[in-house]
């Protein structure tokens, strides 16, 4: 396992994240400027705002979990199920590079 390869791949897909984020931040700054007279366009406005929020959220998570992986990864557990301690597949690691758990554990939540 080629665990340079693995920080450099976590750390650009936390940069993505983070500018993801940064996008959202200014939109939502922007929607606190008066909202416009017509009520049906104000009203998409919000639904807007609260799929922003959710979006927001997840892209907040996903960070967590890839620093979480960072962690793990200087501690040298990385690759390790965080649930049985078992080994998580490679194949899955590819895939989810920031994955913490196994797939028979993942699967079972
Ligand atoms: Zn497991």
């Amino acid at each position: 396992m080629n665990t340079e390869q693995i920080k450099d791949r976590l750390e650009d897909m936390r940069k993505d994240l983070e500018e993801r984020q940064t996008r959202i931040a200014k939109h939502t700054r922007h929607r606190e400027e008066p909202l416009s007279a017509d009520f049906a366009e104000q009203a998409t406005e919000l639904e807007n705002g609260e799929t922003l929020v959710a979006l927001d959220r997840e892209i907040q998570d996903e960070i967590k979990r890839i620093e979480q992986a960072l962690k793990r990864l200087e501690d040298g557990n990385y690759g390790s199920c965080v649930s049985c301690g078992g080994d998580i597949a490679e194949k899955r690691l590819e895939a989810i590079p920031h994955a913490g758990q196994c797939i028979d554990c993942a699967s079972k939540e």
